[in-house]
């Protein structure tokens, strides 16, 4: 099969709708990552999802929606807090899960009994969803355990010959995968981190809380229990400059070729080194986080990680999937 990127406009989206129908794959750009998208009303399409990228069947996908979709239809609970944060954030980077009416595919819950709703802002996302006007059940355009995709050429990397339609909408704004949040309880529960913030989602619902998977629990939130992010190359994890450097210097005496992925104040320390600097703001490492990652899997023989300084906010999205993609136990 070949695979065409093609910008998300005119007979591109109609093509882009048609595939939909049809049960096929596409690849569109949101503004947090690409996502791998397929009818949520269909068993097989959904189906093809996870074996396109070698996804466990318990890791759910989220039903992406435009702003003009009614969702009411796919839930069956909606909580006054719900409808808060539905104003003050969508569409935008933040992911509602809610008790589900059991009307799309139950692949893609993964079992659960609840549904993943996004409204993504991304005007080419919302594009190829009033053409598709169905839920498309998305994951991130990566194979599974790879490095999530923020432009068109990562989803193309992992997936050429195997989908037809990559919807190019450029660079993603956003750069790391939406907040998920649980909202079937009395207080909405962070499942994972992301650019909408605890902070952000406390002052509007009036509460927030994070939820953290017990030892021996089935984790709410499948996803977190698998390995993320991970470059394909070595990777070493330190605290700070002093170790990083003797990493590097040790793996330079061996013949490779090491690279330090760090915040920019600790950069400016490393004259000299090889480095991928991930900027000085949690929005600019946030955005930079996987185009580092796949740029070091290329070029380093090991890649080296500094932990930032940073705390809170945007951060703990930053530092949930950096400590992922470096298997650093937290
Ligand atoms: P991805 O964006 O590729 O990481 O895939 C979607 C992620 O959304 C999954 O890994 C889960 O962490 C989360 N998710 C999707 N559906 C649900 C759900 N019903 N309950 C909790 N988390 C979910
Ligand atoms: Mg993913």
């Amino acid at each position: 099969m070949q695979t065409v990127i093609a910008p998300p406009e005119g007979e591109w989206l109609e093509k882009a709708a048609a595939y939909i129908r049809a049960g096929e794959a596409v690849a569109f750009h949101t503004e947090t990552v690409y996502g791998l998208g397929a009818n949520a009303f269909d068993d097989a399409a959904v189906r093809k999802i996870f074996s396109l990228k070698g996804r466990p069947a318990d890791n759910p996908l989220i039903a992406h929606v435009h702003p003009g979709y009614d969702i009411s239809r796919l839930i069956d609970a909606d909580p006054p807090y719900a409808r808060a944060l539905r104003e003050a954030f969508l569409p935008g980077p933040l992911t509602m899960v809610y008790p589900s009416s059991g009307k799309v595919s139950a692949y893609v819950s993964g079992g659960l009994l609840t549904l993943a709703v996004r409204v993504p802002s991304s005007p080419a996302a919302q594009a190829f969803l009033r053409a598709a006007d169905l839920p498309v059940a998305a994951p991130s355009a990566n194979l599974s355990k790879h490095v999530s995709p923020v432009t068109a050429r990562h989803v193309y990397d992992d997936f050429a010959g195997k989908i037809p339609l990559i919807l190019d909408g450029g660079a993603c704004s956003g750069g790391i995968e939406s907040t998920v949040l649980d909202c079937t309880g009395p207080v909405p529960q962070i499942l994972r981190a992301g650019l909408v913030t605890r902070e952000m989602i406390a002052e509007v619902a009036g509460a927030c809380g994070v939820y953290r998977m017990r030892e021996g629990e089935k984790p709410k939130s499948p996803g977190m229990a698998y390995k993320h992010y991970s470059p394909r190359c070595a990777t070493q994890f330190f605290a700070a400059c002093g170790e990083a450097k003797r990493a590097y210097d040790a793996e330079k005496a061996r013949g490779g070729s090491p690279c330090i992925l760090c915040e920019h104040a600790a950069a400016e320390t490393l004259a000299g080194y090889d480095l991928l600097d991930l900027g000085g703001t949690p929005a600019e490492m946030a955005q930079r986080l996987y185009v580092l990652l796949r740029e070091g899997e290329k070029r380093a023989t090991l890649l080296i990680g500094i932990e930032p300084k940073e705390r809170g906010g945007v951060m703990d999205g930053v530092l949930n999937r950096l400590h992922r993609a470096f298997g650093v136990e937290t």
